[in-house]
């Protein structure tokens, strides 16, 4: 907002003229024809710019995406899903628990039974992103000792 420098500009809403030293809001308007950009100055009274920004929200009512997309389960297939998780959680904490006190074939029991989780998860909503990591992990271990 500024102080129109010029008398003889019209406001884009109202069209009505804006005097000298008027309370202006000023805004620019890029255009792109055949690669080059043209700037527009658009001029209005501020209560006509906040006029036009409520006539222009009208028009475009809000979208409503935020955040990552939902998964479309039912509302037994989402309990079920959410118990897989955490049942996942529990066994890989339990599998870096014993892996880290050096107790390799108990932490690998664990680690299998976690894996296995994938296949019961695949139909509900498929194997989640964090879990592939697991995957990774055995696929670089059996190639070293297949190798
Ligand atoms: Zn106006």
């Amino acid at each position: 907002m500024t102080h129109a420098k010029t008398k003889g500009t019209h406001c884009k809403f109202c069209t009505k003229s804006i005097e000298r030293f008027e309370p202006v809001v000023v805004c620019k308007d890029h255009k792109k024809v055949q690669g080059r950009t043209f700037t527009r100055f658009m001029r209005f009274h501020p209560a006509c710019w906040l006029e036009q920004g409520m006539v222009y929200l009208s028009k475009h009512p809000p979208v409503v995406k935020s955040g990552r997309p939902r998964l479309q389960l039912s509302s037994v297939d989402k309990v079920e899903r959410t118990r897989l998780l955490r049942r996942h959680a529990v066994l890989m904490s339990l599998y870096r628990a014993h892996s880290e006190a050096g107790r390799l074939v108990i932490a690998v029991e664990y680690y299998l039974k976690a894996f296995a989780l994938c296949e019961k998860i695949e139909p509900l909503g498929g194997v989640p992103k964090a879990w592939r990591v697991v995957e990774i992990v055995k696929e670089e271990s059996s190639a070293g000792t297949g190798d």
